[in-house]
């Protein structure tokens, strides 16, 4: 049993990871959190914030707080902290696993349009509609501030900075919406295309379903790759199988 977990954090998941762990005997576990966030929501275990300074400022911290077990359950679009974790995990020997939840994929009546970057949605929205939805969050604005005859609305938890498009509409709230919810923002703010990452997951799925049922085009930004060779699981019960204890903790 590993006694030192530390969990790269920031997402639902990672959460209920630590909560499970601290739950238990024996296991030391703390949450790293990156400190974008003002007001982050409860952690249990050991909490620390900011950046590491790079993989080699990650693996520093791994061996001088003893690390026995290394877990990256950050969001699929945070490229940077993942390869510094895989950068981490190689240069110090210490075992780690990336928690990736699977993406979305289209059902029948989805218009998606599937893109690689932010800049490729931006490239592709004048051809789809004038209105936007935003919900890539606060801070790739930048890819659509050029976009001068299209109106944005731009939901996140907290408020954008510059730049950002000149016609923008913000709403400030924090997930997880119901279907009905993300219809009545979808039709009130004349919605015409959605552009979301591919998150994955239930929590902020319910946007897609409502474009669907609107008619309405998704463009998807598609997930940057994972490093090569590093080891991966699709949830919680994944890392706690990875980590060799047994039990379930999806219900927690
Ligand atoms: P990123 O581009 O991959 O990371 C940039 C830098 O931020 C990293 O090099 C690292 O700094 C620091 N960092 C990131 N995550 C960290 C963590 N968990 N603990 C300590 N330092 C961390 O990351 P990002 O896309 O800005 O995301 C930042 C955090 O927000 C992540 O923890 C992620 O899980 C969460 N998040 C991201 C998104 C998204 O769409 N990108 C959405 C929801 C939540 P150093 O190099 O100095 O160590």
């Amino acid at each position: 049993m590993p006694a030192h977990v530390l969990i790269l954090g920031g997402t639902a998941e990672a959460r209920r990871l630590a909560a499970g762990l601290a739950a238990r005997t024996g296991v030391r576990v703390t949450t790293s959190l990156a400190g974008r966030v003002a007001r982050p929501g409860a952690v249990a275990g050991e909490v620390r914030i900011g950046g590491f300074g790079g993989a080699e400022g990650l693996a520093d911290w791994l061996r001088a707080h003893h690390v026995d077990a290394l877990v990256d359950a950050t969001h699929p679009f945070a490229e940077a902290i993942t390869a510094n974790a895989a950068r981490a995990a190689a240069a110090t020997g210490v075992p780690a696993v990336v928690l990736r939840r699977p993406g979305w994929r289209p059902g029948p009546g989805d218009r998606w349009y599937d893109v690689p970057s932010l800049g490729g949605a931006a490239a592709a929205l004048p051809g789809l509609g004038r209105r936007v939805f935003l919900s890539t969050g606060r801070l790739g604005l930048a890819a659509f501030a050029h976009l001068t005859d299209l109106h944005f609305v731009v939901r996140s938890v907290e408020p954008p900075g510059p730049p950002m498009p000149p016609s923008t509409e913000l709403v400030l709230a924090r997930g997880p919406f119901t279907v009905a919810e993300e219809t009545e923002l979808l039709r009130t703010r004349r919605i015409e295309v959605l552009v979301t990452k591919d998150s994955g997951g239930e929590a902020t799925a319910a946007k897609l379903t409502a474009a669907r049922e609107l008619g309405l085009p998704v463009v998807v930004v598609r997930r940057p790759p994972l490093p090569q060779g590093v080891t991966v699981v699709a949830d919680v019960a994944g890392v706690l199988e990875w980590l060799g204890l047994s039990g379930s903790l999806e219900a927690t």
